[in-house]
């Protein structure tokens, strides 16, 4: 299974709890992910999971982001080290349930304002459009426009 190989793949442990709330967080003391609700879907657990490496990632190499607290740049770079490690990975099928968890995230204008807008400044990367270009080829630009 798909979510199998990213736990392998993960650069740091993973642990899992059965907690009736679902999300995930990066804990730098321990150096660990956290994933709450191993009963929940396996797309939204990859999405979970590819975020908080996202998070990790930033801890590792030490980036300002971790430093300042700003919310808004870390969830904006915790994306963006997402997409960048699957796509390192050629995991067409886990880019394309975290693309389309970033759009969805975009437009959720009154809900969760930090993540929203840190999706919103990702659409306009290149590596965005380089994601895009993988996963969807040809029909890049219909899905340009569907997430406008
Ligand atoms: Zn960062
Ligand atoms: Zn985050």
């Amino acid at each position: 299974m798909l979510i199998d190989k990213l736990y392998k793949l993960s650069p740091c442990p993973i642990y899992e709890n059965n907690l009736m709330f679902f999300g995930g967080d990066y804990n730098e003391d321990k150096l660990c992910i956290r994933i709450s609700g191993g009963w929940a879907e396996d797309n939204d657990r990859i999405v979970v999971l590819a975020h908080e490496v996202g998070h990790a990632f930033c801890h590792k190499n030490k980036c300002k982001c971790f430093d300042i607290k700003h919310g808004m740049l870390c969830e904006f770079h915790a994306n963006l080290f997402a997409l960048t490690w699957l796509y390192k990975q050629h995991d067409t099928e886990a880019l394309y349930v975290c693309i389309k968890h970033i759009i969805s995230q975009s437009r959720k204008l009154n809900h969760s304002m930090g993540h929203a807008r840190a999706a919103k400044c990702l659409l306009r990367t290149k590596l965005w459009k380089k994601c895009l270009d993988y996963v969807f080829g040809k029909q890049t630009q219909l899905v340009f426009d569907w997430s406008k």
